[in-house]
């Protein structure tokens, strides 16, 4: 069958294969222990769950405008703002079913064809494939383990050229855990301002950050607001992923350009599920507060038990909630040690290479599941990496 271009080369995120592997383990009867999808092991917090059922009880089910609801738009203009020492409109804020659309449509809205779009590796896989569909040239930069995962700056130069047209960041970031200090965001501001690029944002784990680190962000720099798109969302903070909502802000112009995308494709975000986000945003935060201990608490757990094995080294990272330790001692590629850790120890995780070329070396694990998990995990990997 012959299919457009822009969707020839697309390929589904890594997760997804190895929880369909997992899956079909499980049904064979085996234990498999989950450190490979990327979403919070708790329940949505119940406060705001009932508040969306409340909403479709008392038939809030209908159409409404494409960009959000405008109390939505005006909590998350106030939070957002708030959060990161900055003032926005409601009419900058569209809302959209997940961060995602919040990433691939202001993709859409500003890369021609052939435009170059520099984004991070190992990244989220999402970036290739939007920058692709968009008809832009992927230009991956790759992230250092010495740097705390930051960018390598030198290699950024590079690549960073006046065919640029948009430069996205991740922080703190997936798979890494890491967070782009102030200094290298700095450089990267300076080079968006000398070569006219915009900036995407991705700050979906924003609130989960750790040791009482502030993660900056580069819409706070002189001269960045009128360039950069923040994304965000509801997914990783309040353990909204299967309510699909999230959101971009962005200069009112190119707001408006991307409400149009959002009329034209998914029409409008579901009516409860953005009264259940106002819900999220106005009440007390104190469940969220906890929930990013608690999750600092396993990330010490996993880090100290990774390190523990001879041949495993892995950085502390400070925020989102994944650990991306260096497996180069054990002599196998990341997938196949993926791969047989999974058919050999039962543990389910990801290899850095699922996220572009520059994670071979690594594994991604998600330690957003229980401490009785995280111990075992540890145990199965030492125990298999033991035998090699
Ligand atoms: N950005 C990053 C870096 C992510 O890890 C994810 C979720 N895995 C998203 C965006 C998408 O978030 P959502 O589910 O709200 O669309």
């Amino acid at each position: 069958m012959a299919f457009a271009q822009r969707v020839r080369n697309l390929q589904s995120e890594g997760a997804y294969a190895v929880l369909a592997r997992a899956q079909e383990l499980e049904a064979q009867g085996r234990e498999i222990l989950h450190l490979e999808i990327g979403q919070p092991d708790f329940q949505t917090f119940s406060h705001i769950s009932e508040r969306g059922i409340q909403a479709i009880r008392d038939g809030q089910t209908r159409y409404n405008p494409p960009s959000g609801l405008p109390r939505l738009r005006e909590v998350i203009a106030a939070d957002a703002g708030e959060r990161r020492g900055l003032e926005f409109t409601p009419e900058q804020v569209v809302v959209g079913p997940g961060a995602k659309p919040g990433l691939f449509f202001p993709t859409l809205a500003l890369v021609e064809p052939g435009d170059e779009v520099i984004y991070p590796d190992p990244g989220f896989p999402t970036y290739p494939a939007m920058i692709e569909i968009a008809g832009g040239v992927p230009v991956p930069v790759p992230l250092v383990e010495e740097n705390n995962f930051s960018f390598d700056l030198q290699a950024f130069d590079e690549r960073v050229s006046d065919r640029t047209r948009l430069i996205i960041l991740n922080s703190p970031a997936n798979p890494t855990g890491g967070v782009m200090p102030l200094a290298v965001l700095e450089h990267v501001a300076r080079s968006a301002q000398k070569h006219g690029c915009w900036v995407l944002s991705d700050e979906i784990y924003a609130r989960l950050t750790y040791d009482n680190r502030p993660v900056p962000s580069i819409a706070t720099l002189p001269g960045m607001a009128e360039r950069t798109v923040i994304v965000d969302g509801f997914s990783k903070t309040y353990a909204m992923t299967g309510w699909r909502l999230g959101y971009a802000i962005l200069p009112e112009a190119l707001a408006e350009r991307v409400g149009l995308l959002m009329t034209h494709s998914v029409g409008c975000t579901a009516t409860f599920t953005q009264i259940a986000g106002i819900e999220a945003l106005t009440a007390s935060q104190e469940l969220a507060d906890r929930v990013v201990i608690e999750y600092q608490r396993r990330r010490d757990r996993i880090v100290a038990g990774l390190n523990a094995i001879p041949g495993m080294r892995c950085q502390v990272p400070q925020g989102a909630f994944y650990v991306f330790p260096n497996i180069k001692s054990f002599g196998l590629s990341a997938s196949e040690l993926a791969r047989r850790l999974l058919d050999e120890a039962g543990v389910a995780v990801l290899a850095g290479t699922d996220f572009g070329s520059y994670g071979e070396g690594y594994l991604r694990l998600c330690y957003a599941t229980s401490p009785e998990v995280i111990d075992r995990a540890v145990a199965h990997m030492g125990d298999f990496l033991g035998l090699l």
